[in-house]
């Protein structure tokens, strides 16, 4: 059966906007699917129902386990207080997790995105693309089986986009994740993903639902 599963999912604002009418989707674990479509067509309202973030107007979402889910956002929303290793520390501060206990999974959320010698460091010393792996090792640190990401790469130059395309996929291959990636970016879509869902504007639905045999590599 399915990891998770959107049935008829339809979402209207409280301003009358429907972002979404009747959204099919099911999700195989362990898939790296792209939700691919023109700014506004409902790809972050995708994300941020299965995440309860909002509440749907009508259907349903089902989700087999109950694992965490992890939510990387396209701005990096780090704590400028706070150091990269408390910054990654947050979600299981917010479990209850002392920090104690937390201090070998945050070592290891930061070594998984080859920030172990930034533990001390404040977000404010950081570059784009290091912000954007903090924030990521943030959302891998409860060791979700789902992850969503919202467009992260999007604001960051196309060098340290690339790399993080490449370690993305890098860390795909060795953990047992399910990856639901949102971009208007066709090509990242296609170096990325096992599938590739197209959805249209007015309202967002899905017009296009491919599965790619394996993910192209860059030359
Ligand atoms: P995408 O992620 O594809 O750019 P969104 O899911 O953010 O699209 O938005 C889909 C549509 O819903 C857009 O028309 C957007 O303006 C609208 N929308 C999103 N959030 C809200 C909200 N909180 N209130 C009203 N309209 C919203
Ligand atoms: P951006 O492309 O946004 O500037 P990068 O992640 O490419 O972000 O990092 C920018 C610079 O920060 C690199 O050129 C490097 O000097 C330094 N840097 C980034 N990650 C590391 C790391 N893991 N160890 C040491 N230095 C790093």
């Amino acid at each position: 059966s399915p990891l998770l599963s959107l049935m008829g999912i339809s979402k209207t604002f409280q301003n009358g906007t429907t972002a979404l009418d009747g959204l099919d989707l099911d999700v195989q674990a362990g898939e790296f699917l792209s939700i691919l479509g023109p700014s506004g067509c409902g790809k972050s309202t995708i994300l941020r129902l299965i995440s309860g973030l909002e509440e749907q107007s009508s259907g349903e979402i089902v989700r087999t386990g109950e694992d965490d889910v992890g939510f990387v956002f396209q701005e990096p929303t780090l704590l400028p207080w706070a150091t990269v290793a408390d910054n990654v520390y947050w979600p299981l501060k917010v479990k209850g997790v002392s920090k104690r206990d937390a201090t070998e999974r945050v070592e290891e959320a930061l070594e998984m995105v080859g920030l172990s010698n930034f533990a001390a460091h404040m977000p404010s010393e950081l570059s784009g693309g290091m912000k954007m792996r903090v924030s990521i090792a943030r959302a891998l640190v409860t060791k979700p089986k789902l992850l969503l990401m919202d467009e992260p790469f999007a604001a960051l130059d196309e060098i340290t986009r690339n790399k993080l395309n490449d370690d993305l996929l890098d860390l795909k291959s060795k953990h047992d994740w399910t990856i639901l990636f949102v971009t208007h970016s066709v090509y990242e879509s296609v170096f990325l993903s096992s599938r590739i869902v197209v959805m249209a504007a007015r309202p967002g639905r899905i017009v296009h639902d491919m599965s790619l045999e394996a993910p192209f590599p860059r030359s």
